[in-house]
């Protein structure tokens, strides 16, 4: 045996279950394609949320600010995190309701969120002009990190003090089977042998888990941001905003603002319609989706319009049927593990997330019921219906608790 975890992907999800497995005491070894965060990791907008639809991704993105404040004291590399806070805006009485809906049901599940006036919204958001009717939530947990490289800098930084091999250049290109179960992977290189095996592939996560003869119900979906060049209409101690009825979310970034969001008809891209040499770099980007959701806030962040592009960027996200993580181990594949199923949190809940599966794979049982989670939980999907949930839960990415209840 050359390894006890193979971890197949050096995103965010990958390293940290790298990371767990090698605190557990594992020896581990990661095989990137590419070089390490250089897919959707590397450009994320770096945003944590503690306000979640359900309690267990509640916890589990608490769980991940909590390890990415104190990443020094238990990983021992540094870490920057802007403990910025947010608010969530809603601008239409609907969109009151439901923020309303998140704040009684984020509170019970013990999150710090509390309603915020006008003169808060005001006073503390310099680059969001509100018209008065604004509703709004004020999350202090909630932080950042300003450029997503430097969490993947830390995990990598932290698993190779810890003895983990991060192989990058280096593609997967077979996972072996031996009477019924996992033993390893190939890469283009050379065979290695492992009785654990997790696919943390990002978009490329079918693919690899077609390796093994297994079917993941993820559909990967384009998701973009873009930074405007500096301007004094942001204060770089801003907190991060959300408006969810228009789908945005906004933070300070290099002197300027970022500005994100949800279009309501998404792209959907499978690398396995690509040629095979497909990377994110190849992704058509559309400056035009991200210009119709700034103009929708055109009135309350200027900057958003006004200032020129710097920087614009996209990525996959691995959208599932319900919008919750696909992390656990693969049905009827002992050995064969997943981490993803991001639906657009995987960056921020990945600490949390690394150090559940790594529990899970190093005692043989996970340390809370990660159930509803499951790799296995949709039964037998076809792909028309995967893509179509999966475009529904990207549409509905602020606001699905109010289109299923409304
Ligand atoms: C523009 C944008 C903004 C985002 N903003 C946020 C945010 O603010 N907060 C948040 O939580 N999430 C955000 N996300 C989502 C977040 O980026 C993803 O959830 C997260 O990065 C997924 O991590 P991953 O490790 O699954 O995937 P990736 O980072 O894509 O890593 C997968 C790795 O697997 C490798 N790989 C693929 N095939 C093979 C193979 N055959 N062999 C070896 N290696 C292979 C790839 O090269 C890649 O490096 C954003 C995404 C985008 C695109």
């Amino acid at each position: 045996m050359d390894a006890d975890v193979v971890v197949i992907g050096a995103g965010a999800l990958g390293l940290s279950t790298a990371l767990h497995c090698a605190l557990a005491g594992r020896s581990v070894v990661v095989v990137e394609r590419h070089t390490a965060g250089s897919q959707a990791s590397g450009r994320a907008a770096g945003l944590f949320k503690s306000v979640q639809a359900d309690e267990l991704r509640t916890r589990l993105a608490r769980r991940s600010i909590a390890k990415a404040m104190t990443f020094a004291d238990w990983a021992g590399t540094p870490l920057a995190v802007a403990s910025s806070g947010s608010f969530l805006i809603a601008r239409t009485p609907r969109h009151r309701r439901y923020l309303e809906h998140e704040l009684a049901q984020s509170r019970s599940w013990g999150v710090d969120v509390r309603q915020a006036t006008p003169v808060q919204l005001a006073e503390l958001l310099s680059y969001y002009q509100p018209a008065g009717d604004d509703f709004a939530l004020w999350c202090p947990e909630d932080v950042y990190i300003d450029e997503p490289v430097t969490f993947i800098r830390a995990c990598t930084t932290a698993c190779q003090r810890l003895g983990v091999v991060v192989a990058e250049h280096e593609p997967v290109i077979g996972i072996s089977v031996k009477a019924g179960r996992v033993a390893g992977v190939e890469t283009e290189r050379r065979s290695i042998a492992a009785p654990v095996v997790v696919d943390a592939a990002g978009g490329w996560v079918r693919q690899v888990a077609e390796l093994a003869g297994a079917s993941l119900p993820v559909a990967p979906v384009r998701h973009q941001l873009l930074i405007t060049a500096p301007t004094a209409q942001v204060d770089p101690g801003d907190p991060i905003a959300r408006v969810v009825d228009a789908a945005v979310y906004l933070r300070p970034a290099r002197g300027g603002l970022m500005v994100g969001g949800f279009e309501p008809e998404p792209l959907p891209l499978d690398p396995r319609d690509q040629p095979a040499a497909f990377t994110t770099d190849d992704l058509p980007l559309d400056l035009g989706v991200l210009r119709h959701l700034t103009d929708q806030v055109a009135a309350e962040v200027p900057a958003a319009v006004t200032t020129p592009v710097a920087e614009h960027r996209g990525g996959l996200f691995t959208m599932s049927p319900d919008g919750r993580f696909v992390t656990g181990p693969v049905p009827d594949l002992p050995g064969l593990w997943v981490a993803s199923g991001c639906n657009g949190s995987g960056f921020s809940s990945s600490l949390a997330l690394g150090e559940a599966l790594a529990s899970w794979i190093t005692t043989g049982s996970p340390a809370q019921d990660m159930t509803a989670l499951s790799p296995g939980r949709f039964g037998v999907l076809p792909d028309d219906a995967l893509v179509s949930r999966g475009l529904w839960q990207y549409a509905h990415y602020y606001d699905s608790v109010l289109q299923v209840t409304a």
